[in-house]
């Protein structure tokens, strides 16, 4: 198993990339989407994060998406479904998602 990390455990361009690497060249067959609860990315907004580091670092980042979010299962199934729409990962890879309660160390699958 290849294990992805990044804020939020979004799916982006570059986690496709890395997607594609593993199963085309080292034959994993199967994704899971793990979010948390009390995730940081649920702490901001697009808009506000851009102001906030346009304050603090002097950078304009106006129109790039952080990709936060507010609920956490929407979140799964919204990267869930990126992964299905995505031409490089095939149809026959079997995708789930699930959500790391911190409170409790419980992960539950989300419904698709
Ligand atoms: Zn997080």
């Amino acid at each position: 198993a290849h294990i992805l990390r990044n804020a939020g455990g979004r799916v982006t361009d570059d986690v496709i990339r890395s997607l594609v690497i593993s199963q085309q060249q080292l034959g994993t067959r199967e994704i899971v989407v793990l979010h948390h609860t009390d995730c940081g990315a649920q702490s901001f907004t697009n808009e506000a994060f851009a102001a906030q580091l346009e304050r603090d670092l002097g950078v304009s980042v106006h129109g790039k998406d952080f990709l936060p979010f507010s609920d956490v299962e929407e979140s799964v199934r919204e990267d869930v479904r990126k992964l299905r729409e995505s031409p490089l990962i095939p149809d026959d890879i079997v995708i789930s998602g699930a959500v790391y309660d911190v409170n409790t160390g419980r992960i539950s699958e989300v419904t698709l």
